[in-house]
């Protein structure tokens, strides 16, 4: 099996993964990566529940956008996912989410403040909200690049969130846990709310889990 076709097994298996943890329900949201050594990305066709979904089905298309192979019309959002692309060389793979918590969180416009180990470490700090724009507009491409940026993940005003990562592994790691930081937020809420993490302490973290988390092999 070449690279390409094993990338897209692998956004098939992460579109099977984020519905059946309640990542995002019916056929909402979407998932790319950038193919390694090319310039192609691949992403979820537009509308299709990911329960039926097939290697085939994955689009392959070039950095502007425009389709390479694959039969299917692919994800209205894009726009949003090349702009990201386009703008962080560090991110190769995106998920984005209509997460309940996150969600939750995304339609009050509020942040999830850095006050949580693992979401500082895996996000590099405090999720922002983007200024709202609608969904598959280039807009909502722009204002996402701007929230992101220095992070893994943004909160989609009145929408939902983003997750991204250096490969799909992580963009979803980065989606469950920013949901579940999402989640722990406003449980703090019934105790007075959270205490956060201070910028030398979120950088040290941010730090270690580039740098040394992990085995060495
Ligand atoms: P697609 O099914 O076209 O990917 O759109 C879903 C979505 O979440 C739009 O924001
Ligand atoms: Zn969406």
């Amino acid at each position: 099996m070449d690279m390409q076709q094993k990338l897209r097994q692998k956004v098939v298996e992460k579109g099977r993964e984020i519905l059946a943890t309640n990542l995002t329900i019916g056929t909402w949201g979407n998932i790319s990566c950038k193919v390694p050594g090319e310039d192609n990305i691949l992403i979820t066709p537009s509308g299709m529940s990911y329960d039926i979904l097939k290697p085939e089905d994955i689009v392959s298309l070039d950095r502007e956008g425009k389709i390479i192979s694959g039969i299917r019309k692919p994800s209205i959002e894009v726009p949003l996912h090349l702009a990201i692309y386009m703008a962080r060389k560090d991110i190769q793979a995106i998920i984005h989410t209509h997460s309940a918590y996150a969600t939750a969180m995304a339609a009050a416009r509020r942040e999830i403040p850095g006050a949580v180990e693992d979401l500082v470490q895996i996000v590099g700090g405090n999720v922002r909200v983007n200024e709202y724009a609608l969904p598959g507009t280039e807009q909502l491409g722009i204002s996402a690049v701007k929230a992101l940026e220095g992070r893994n993940a943004v909160l989609l005003a009145n929408h939902g969130m983003l997750g991204a990562g250096r490969d799909l592994e992580e963009a979803l790691k980065v989606c469950q846990v920013v949901e579940k930081t999402a989640q722990i937020t406003l449980l703090a809420q019934l105790v007075g709310g959270v205490v956060e993490l201070s910028q030398e302490d979120i950088n040290g973290m941010r730090n270690f889990y580039l740098r040394g988390y992990g085995q060495d092999n």
